[in-house]
């Protein structure tokens, strides 16, 4: 199977020796889907820096200690600047379930077992929402408790139950350094 063509990968590097940059020696910080928290919306795609496509939804951030700053590309880029197109794949490839996942995950009802109170078991997580007076959530598990959701104070239940997924399935499980 062709992953690429030579002429793609050829601009690429054309890319890179314009920027001045290293051809080699890039190294993933981390994979990060735009549109996490969307539904399938093209609204929310950002441009690969590398190859200029507009549609990329998992950015790979690449790092070279012999350049100044991270590049923010696509998948096949990726995997050019690292020499490994079937890593970056199957990095993208996990990203891409766990995106799934989390989106049926919010989908799914919580049983109400109070007045604000909600729970749910996911992957051996017991997963818990509570609402306070004030109107802000807290969600825990088994062993850990946060009230912010991307830094912010949970104001919502949707919010709330995309905090609880990432409790029970944490990102950094799709992260591997390599
Ligand atoms: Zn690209």
């Amino acid at each position: 199977m062709e992953l690429y063509s030579e002429s793609y990968k050829a601009k690429c590097i054309r890319k890179l020796k314009e920027w001045g940059a290293p051809l080699d020696g890039w190294e993933r910080m981390i994979t990060y889907d735009v549109a996490e928290d969307e539904d399938y919306d093209d609204a929310v795609l950002t441009e690969c820096e590398l190859c200029g496509c507009k549609r990329v939804r998992y950015v790979h951030v690449m790092r070279n200690p012999r350049y100044f700053e991270d590049i923010e590309v696509g998948c096949i880029c990726a995997g050019i600047m690292e020499g490994d197109i079937l890593a970056a794949k199957e990095r993208e490839r996990k990203l891409k379930n766990r995106s799934r996942r989390r989106q049926h995950f919010v989908k799914k009802k919580w049983e109400e077992i109070a007045d604000n109170i909600w729970v749910r078991t996911y992957k051996y997580h017991r997963l818990q929402i509570v609402k306070d007076y004030s109107g802000q959530y807290t969600v825990s598990d088994n062993s850990r408790c946060t009230k912010k959701y991307r830094g912010r104070t949970i104001d919502n239940f949707l919010s709330a139950s995309y905090a609880a997924y990432d409790l029970a399935d944490p990102k950094e499980s799709v992260k591997h350094h390599a």
